[in-house]
């Protein structure tokens, strides 16, 4: 028996291991494509030939996307998948899937709604990225296979104690529906309910068994409840420890539009001679000085005799590997130059194992152009210049794997709601109305929460918000939401910015 188990657990190992690797045999490949064609379209092009980058593109990122979904399986299989314990807010969180998918359904006419019990008043610890990708996937097929009629996503509160909730989420559509005896398959990989359904359709039947086994993975199981031709309703439960502290609004990275790369060196180590051509045009295309190194042995040499502000590290390489070059740049030669890991090994994991060889951060392959440039642009920044920005979108780009234009929906949905909230809450503090004033603060924070606002901010929205709640310290509200007003004003010009960069 011993024996055996021995042998199982090796045969899972050798999978993982072989997944890993095409998924890097794969990926860097398919970087290198996306890189090409994405430089490609930024030269003179025929309108006809406009028309063939953007067909690459899009097959480029669908076969990306694909490749992401086995790779989301195999960490599942191997049990890899930790989940994390975040604290976030239900309402924004939905308000977020409201506002991602808002713009698809209007163009299909169909009636999209997303419900939050009002009785959700408390933050809660769970995977929100995990939970993110469970309701893109449930609420983006319903949109799929809905032809007319409506798709509502529900929220509500099943049970409540003191410390704890138990929440049910719902995901309703009066689409195409799907027969009785096909309610297991469909949860199968790489199926779907039919042939026909490719031919209309697409898609390649991952969705629903990776959404199957996220739910589990965080501890309940996705219910469906449909027949053919009566649309579909997809439901689960989850419960959540509550969360008093206020919600940590992520922080890691942030946009910075304009850097002087003029005096800044770069040092970029990499062994793929396609991956080496395509990082150098990005590099000098943005203005950037650069030097190439083709293993990590070769990156120490150079270093002994020149300085740098920035490494871009492959992990991977011949002679001596990503990992291993850093210790010694860390460890032996005690450089503290940022060092980015340009990876395309996306497994669980990663990052932390990067982290500990003294890598700062890293980049998973393919990147694009954009991608490259914020990442070195943060690395390369004195910090302190950004913290007078208003808004950080890098816990919406994250959520959205920078899909460029939900971003753009999303900033262009914020220029137009903050300043009509804004007109709103004004005139219910003049009027005095503490009632309209707490609802009105309450919607306003679910709508900035999404937009990485600082702390402060979000910290003295909630203390105006229990003044109001208590019905007291009006004068207080007025004179703090000045700061408010004026923070936001900021933001919407933020915004207006990041619409422009994308037009
Ligand atoms: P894909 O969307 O790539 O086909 P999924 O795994 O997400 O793969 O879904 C598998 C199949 O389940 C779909 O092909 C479709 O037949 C069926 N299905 C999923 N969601 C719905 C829905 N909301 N309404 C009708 N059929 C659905």
């Amino acid at each position: 028996m011993q024996r055996s188990k021995a042998l199982a657990e090796s045969s899972v190992k050798t999978k993982e291991d072989f997944i890993s690797n095409m998924s890097h045999e794969l990926r860097t490949p398919l970087g290198a494509v996306l890189g090409f064609n994405d430089l490609l379209g930024k030269t003179i092009l025929t309108t006809e030939q406009q028309e063939y980058v953007s067909a690459i593109n899009s097959s480029g990122e669908s076969l990306l996307m694909i490749i992401n979904d086995i790779l989301d399986l195999s960490k599942l299989d191997a049990g890899k998948l930790q989940v994390e314990n975040e604290i976030f807010s239900l309402p924004e969180f939905m308000r977020s899937i409201e506002v991602m998918f808002a713009i698809q359904a209007k163009n299909k006419n169909l009636n999209f709604s997303v419900n939050t019990d009002s009785a959700i008043n408390f933050n809660v610890r769970g995977d929100v990225m995990r939970l993110m990708q469970i309701l893109i996937n449930l609420t983006g097929n319903a949109i799929k296979f809905t032809e007319e009629g409506s798709v509502v996503v529900l929220c509500k509160v099943q049970n409540e104690t003191a410390t704890a909730a138990t929440i049910e989420f719902v995901i309703k559509d009066t689409g195409i529906g799907v027969a009785t005896h096909q309610h297991e398959m469909i949860f199968e990989r790489f199926t779907q309910a039919d042939n026909k359904i490719t031919r209309k359709y697409g898609g390649t039947g991952l969705g629903l068994a990776i959404t199957k086994d996220l739910v589990e993975l965080l501890g309940s199981k996705l219910e469906i409840h449909s027949e053919e031709g009566a649309g579909a309703t997809f439901s689960f439960c989850l419960n959540f420890e509550k969360a008093n502290a206020e919600i940590q609004i992520a922080n890691v990275e942030s946009e910075i539009s304009a850097v002087d790369h003029n005096d800044k060196n770069i040092l970029v180590v990499e062994d793929n001679l396609l991956n080496q051509k395509l990082t150098s045009i990005i590099l000098s295309n943005n203005g950037y000085h650069y030097s190439i190194a083709s293993n990590g042995q070769e990156a120490i040499d150079i270093l002994k005799n020149k300085t740098f502000d920035l490494i871009l590290m492959d992990i991977q390489m011949p002679v001596l590997d990503g990992c291993q070059a850093t210790g010694i740049i860390r460890k032996e030669m005690h450089l503290q130059i940022p060092i980015v890991a340009l990876t395309a090994h996306a497994m669980a994991g990663e990052l932390e194992k990067c982290r500990q060889h003294g890598l700062n951060d890293y980049l998973s392959k393919p990147f694009s152009e954009k991608e490259l440039i914020r990442k070195m642009n943060y690395w390369l920044t004195d910090h302190m210049a950004i913290s007078s920005r208003i808004t950080d979108l890098s816990f919406l780009r994250k959520q959205t794997r920078d899909n460029e234009v939900v971003i753009k929906e999303m900033a262009t949905t914020f220029v137009h709601q903050i300043p009509e909230d804004i007109l709103k809450i004004k005139k219910s503090i003049a009027a005095g109305d503490f009632h309209k004033i707490f609802d009105g603060l309450h919607a306003f924070r679910n709508s900035i929460g999404l937009f990485g606002f600082p702390i402060s901010i979000t910290e003295l929205l909630l203390e105006m918000e229990n003044n109001a709640n208590a019905g007291k310290a009006l004068g207080t509200i007025k004179d703090n939401f000045l700061l408010i007003e004026e923070a936001c004003n900021k933001a919407v010009l933020e915004m207006q910015a990041e619409i422009k960069s994308k037009s």
